[in-house]
């Protein structure tokens, strides 16, 4: 999958697209990430692309021009799919487990970072962007570290990207509740114990436990989910089981 994005500060990206699982990924080629330099497509002597606010206020604009002339050349790039261009924006639609996904389908995704007070409206009334997408309910100082934080969790539904994929689909969200609690080497520490389940060796009971848990630490920690999560009748009974010895212990 390839991802551009249009960056003020290119160098961002360098030390985290070099480590780690997307490090691996840029060098299996499962991941191509083109670096834009906005500053490269502004017209003007110094490389400028903010400007002082009409009507007056605090701060810079990210001018429209060099924005427009960015996407332009990414859409006219002969030999590539076209770009589904994102514009990462605290206006934009709630990026989630579904949004990454849906971006992980598409061949070619650019995303387009804003920085200063924000971006020339004009670039929004136009057909430039074709989504909006927001980290969450809190203000960046600039795009970078949404677009890095979409490339990271876009790139996990890429083949090969996590090398077990069950460690992917066992993931917090995946089947609309949160993780089941995971236990490692020492047994004993400072007198906390691992639950004597997982050395049962008895795979079924292991499963439903965890599957247990899932639904505890969801019912505990967001049970907004619980709205929405694809449990079948049995599951929904034990959850009502759960929430009343919760409720009551
Ligand atoms: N004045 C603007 C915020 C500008 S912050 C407003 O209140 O809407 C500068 C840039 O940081 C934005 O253009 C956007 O690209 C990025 N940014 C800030 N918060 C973000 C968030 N929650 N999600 C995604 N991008 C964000």
């Amino acid at each position: 999958m390839r991802f551009d994005v249009v960056t003020l500060f290119p160098g961002y990206f360098v030390s985290p697209l070099g480590e780690s699982l997307l490090g691996r990924a840029v060098k299996e080629g499962i991941l191509d990430v083109h670096l834009v330099d906005l500053r490269d497509f502004s017209d003007n002597a110094h490389r400028k692309v903010d400007d002082e606010p009409y009507g007056g206020g605090p701060g810079m604009v990210l001018t429209a021009p060099p924005v427009f002339a960015a996407v332009e050349a990414l859409r006219s790039e002969a030999g590539a799919p076209p770009p589904h261009v994102v514009f990462l924006s605290p206006q934009g639609r709630r990026f989630d487990t579904p949004c990454a996904k849906e971006l992980a389908m598409r061949p070619r995704v650019a995303l387009v970072c804003g920085r200063y007070e924000g971006i020339d409206e004009r670039t929004r009334s136009a057909t430039l962007f074709d989504e909006e997408i927001s980290l969450g309910d809190f203000v960046l100082s600039g795009g970078e570290a949404a677009a890095l934080t979409i490339l990271e969790a876009v790139s996990r539904y890429l083949p090969g990207v996590v090398q077990d994929a069950a460690s992917v689909s066992a993931d917090s969200f995946e089947d609309g509740l949160l993780d089941y609690p995971h236990y490692s080497r020492p047994r004993s520490f400072r007198g906390l114990e691992v639950p004597e389940v997982l050395f049962s060796g008895h795979h079924e009971k292991i499963r439903q436990w965890r599957r247990e848990q899932q639904l505890l630490s969801t019912l505990e920690r967001r049970p907004d989910l619980l709205r929405t999560a694809p449990l079948d009748g049995e599951e929904r009974a034990l959850l009502e089981r759960l929430a009343a010895k919760w409720r009551s212990p």
